[in-house]
């Protein structure tokens, strides 16, 4: 990693349910194929993925995940069962972490509430889950009106613990969100324009999902008219999207690189409150076992 660029990591939540907008049971985790186009597209351009993934998946899609680590994802915890009603209770992040334990053979560094509804008690769970870094916060006005919009935006310590967190990454003084959700809704063009005009972050965290890049006509049509028209925007242009992201963020100079890597070099930046430690979970997060598939289940 060039230890002067600026960053970009690129991340993909890993869930069922569509963020919420449908129950679970979306087909698309049954069609393996179909992140494998996505999977394909980033290991030809050599970025490396981060997936937050929600913990009941890896018990149920074992195949699924172990795609993923044939393509060198690396992975983070989403919650246990991506309920917008416990997004981060004690219980919720021991379950979350265990289940990753059970499949990975190594505990999670980092952690992404659902719906980015992460509270300072959720930050004390996750230090005492061992959890070195959270990415839950959405510095926006959705998806939580105001709570979270004028949070600092680049990678921080929270006070008192050792938990860093990684905000998703807001564009432009709108704080339109770094997202492929938002790209599709925007346009293209729209979009780049406002990157053009935007002061870019030192450390830009890329936000997607399965569902951003394959949405498809019987999953929208069970869909609230809202969320239906939402999805329904520029429904097929997903991967063509990121590409033209990718190539902006490439022309500026970014490194792309992980979420774990963009941890390691916050704690060095800060003068390593605990730099030992850092290094020691960067090599923990490299030992992922990239070929092993989930030891618990397979
Ligand atoms: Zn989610």
């Amino acid at each position: 990693m060039d230890t002067k660029a600026r960053l970009f990591a690129m991340t993909l939540d890993l869930e069922s349910d569509f963020s919420g907008a449908l129950h679970k049971e979306v087909t698309l985790l049954h069609q393996p194929r179909r992140a494998e186009d996505l999977l394909t597209r980033l290991k030809e351009r050599g970025i490396p993925l981060s997936a937050f993934v929600v913990g009941e998946l890896l018990e149920k899609f074992p195949e699924l995940i172990e795609l993923f680590m044939r393509y060198g994802t690396e992975f983070h915890c989403h919650s246990y069962g991506h309920d917008p009603k416990d997004t981060d209770s004690g219980a919720e992040i021991e379950r979350a972490r265990d289940a990753f334990v059970d499949c990975f053979g190594s505990p999670p560094l980092g952690y992404r509430a659902p719906d980015g509804r992460i509270s300072r008690e959720g930050i004390t769970q996750l230090a005492a889950n061992g959890f070195k870094f959270d990415a839950s916060v959405f510095p926006s006005y959705y998806p939580n009106p105001f709570k979270y919009l004028f949070r600092r935006s680049q990678p921080h310590f929270y006070r008192d613990t050792q938990v860093v967190e990684i905000p998703n990454t807001p564009i432009s003084a709108l704080r339109i969100m770094l997202s492929l959700s938002y790209i599709k809704l925007l346009g293209i063009r729209p979009y780049l324009r406002l990157l053009r005009w935007s002061r870019l972050p030192e450390t830009a965290v890329f936000g997607s999902h399965l569902h951003d890049f394959f949405t498809d006509a019987e999953a929208l049509s069970r869909m609230p008219r809202f969320w239906r028209v939402v999805y329904g925007r520029n429904r097929d242009r997903g991967l063509d999207f990121l590409d033209e992201i990718l190539d902006f963020f490439q022309a500026k100079g970014y490194s792309f690189v992980t979420m774990s890597q963009v941890y390691s070099r916050f704690v060095e930046s800060v003068g390593s409150r605990n730099g030992e430690e850092a290094e020691k979970d960067d090599r923990r997060a490299i030992s992922q076992n990239p070929g092993g598939g989930c030891q618990g289940i397979l």
